[in-house]
């Protein structure tokens, strides 16, 4: 890959021949080619005019390690109130590098969080990654196209989130508005960490690792070495339910993994800006084994997937905000997972 700074190195990302790595840019013209349900030219001519990132004011950010700086995104659906700023992000600065992780699920989101970077840092912006596929992590992304970073992420995220761009762009839109919504767009990642990457800042590195799925396929622990904070992006909620699109077994996996690497401090994908290991991953281990549990004993006394969403995992209901939004959608996937072991 080029790099044109020696000190901000990406040492290790994989290239895949014949690929050209140049940054691709999906544009909702391009999503919506071959299908009807798109939203037409006034959607489309929005794209030529979106908000100068000069114009939304900087996102709050909290410095929670030296030089580690989070956002902390609303828990709540995504609504022209709030932009799609639903979820955690952040950035950490080096003496040669800036990379950013996650940027909001709207240009607006990732633009607020690009005026935050500028207030604490003049060094540029060379990286943008994201921790997963999800829109609420990655439509925020185009806000920093100026910068020209590498867009880096799990390996398996661009084929994911290719697949669907149409569809989240459309949720996006629909449940924003007009003016909310205006210059979103999905740029694909052009780099894939297939297991284990580094990246040096300057004065720090970043260790990318890949994870098998769990929250979803695409899953990237991005640890800042130097402090030993760990982006665990939706690996871990707090606060907000789990959302499951991956695999309920493989997620488990995954936290009992982790754990064993107990990294000094965490950012979550959802709540607080920073927890500790143990503080973050017990509940959402305790939820998802309750579910898995109670799926796993309606399978085999032969209930029913109706019978399963009712009383499935209820016994977390009054431990978890936006419980009824998501609850029922994680017990389905988890059935249709769990009837097959
Ligand atoms: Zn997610």
């Amino acid at each position: 890959m080029r790099e044109k700074t020696p000190k901000a190195t990406m040492l290790s990302v994989r290239t895949r021949q014949g690929f050209n790595w140049d940054t691709v840019i999906v544009t909702r013209r391009l999503a919506c080619l071959g299908l009807v349900a798109c939203g037409g030219g006034a959607a489309l001519s929005r794209l030529a005019t979106p908000l100068q990132a000069g114009e939304i004011p900087a996102a709050k950010v909290a410095e929670i390690a030296d030089g580690v700086f989070v956002h902390r995104g609303q828990i709540a659906l995504q609504s022209p109130a709030n932009h799609a700023d639903i979820s955690n992000a952040g950035f950490v600065v080096g003496t040669d590098a800036v990379a950013v992780i996650d940027t909001g699920g709207s240009y607006h989101a990732g633009a607020a969080l690009r005026a935050a970077v500028a207030k604490h840092t003049k060094a540029p912006i060379r990286y943008v990654i994201n921790t997963h596929m999800h829109p609420d992590h990655v439509l925020g992304n185009a806000a920093f196209k100026a910068d020209k970073p590498r867009f880096i992420a799990h390996h398996k995220m661009k084929r994911a989130l290719s697949a669907r761009t149409a569809r989240y762009l459309e949720a996006a839109e629909n449940a924003l508005g007009d003016e909310a919504f205006e210059g979103t767009e999905v740029v694909l990642p052009d780099a894939g960490v297939e297991d284990v990457d580094t990246l040096d800042l300057g004065g720090r590195t970043l260790r990318l690792a890949a994870q098998p799925t769990a929250h979803t396929d695409n899953d990237l622990v991005i640890t800042d070495q130097k402090t030993g904070t760990a982006f665990v992006g939706d690996l871990i909620f707090s606060g907000h339910v789990p959302a499951l699109d991956g695999s309920i077994v493989g997620w488990i996996e995954v936290l009992e993994k982790l754990g064993h690497q107990a990294p000094a401090l965490i950012v979550p994908g959802h709540g607080p800006a920073a927890l500790s290991w143990a503080a973050g991953s017990e509940p959402v281990q305790r939820y998802l084994r309750a579910v898995a549990h109670d799926v796993r004993a309606i399978i085999k006394r032969g209930g029913t997937i109706s019978e399963a969403i009712e009383t499935a995992g209820i016994s977390e209901a009054s431990g978890w905000e936006l419980f009824d939004e998501f609850h029922k959608r994680n017990v389905t996937a988890a059935f249709a997972e769990l009837e097959w072991e």
